[in-house]
């Protein structure tokens, strides 16, 4: 998923070392490929004991589970994301919602790098609408979850360290907390 040509000028780019990393350089009008994370946003909705996962509509991992949202649009803040993510893939709104830490994924194998915040929300209805790219929604009990059915790595960590908390009633995470979701451990 790395570009080879610039996307400035066109010109095709070449490897450099800067910053103490291997980039990618524009050798014509000096545009650099930084290969920055992505940000999105994800849903984490637990009610009576259940989570509610969306199965993947489209490429990559098409088929597997995964938390309801997606990627922010240009201009948006992530809590506006959120809402329009959840309005568009399940059809419901967000009465609350509370962060509750980070994931790191690769969007399908070699793929760029996502930064995911979720959050923990309250929906406007537990009524929900598989829609846009959402093939099925499911409530699964807290103890069926299909974790090895998610396919994005990070983001299970971080859902099963959520339900855990939420089942647990433990108050919401401090700072460190925020950050003990790592990347996977092969890159
Ligand atoms: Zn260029």
């Amino acid at each position: 998923m790395t570009p080879r040509f610039c996307l400035a000028c066109g010109a095709r780019l070449r490897r450099v070392r800067a910053e103490g990393r291997w980039r990618r350089r524009c050798p014509r009008c000096g545009w650099t490929y930084y290969a920055n994370p992505v940000p999105a946003v994800v849903a984490v909705i637990v009610r009576r004991g259940r989570l509610l996962l969306a199965r993947r509509g489209r490429p990559p991992y098409a088929g597997t589970w995964d938390a309801p949202g997606g990627f922010l649009e240009s201009g948006e803040t992530p809590e506006q994301a959120l809402r329009r993510e959840l309005r568009e893939e399940i059809g419901v709104g967000v009465r609350r919602a509370r962060f509750v830490g980070f994931a790191t994924d690769r969007y399908g194998p070699g793929g760029f790098v996502v930064l995911a915040a979720a959050y923990r929300v309250t929906p406007t209805s537990t009524k929900m609408r598989a829609a846009d790219d959402v093939s099925e929604v499911r409530w699964f009990p807290l103890a069926r979850v299909p974790w090895r059915a998610i396919a994005f790595v990070g983001l299970r960590g971080l859902l099963r360290k959520a339900v855990r908390r939420g089942t647990a009633s433990v108050p919401p995470p401090d700072i460190e907390g925020y950050w003990q979701l790592t990347p996977g451990s092969s890159w």
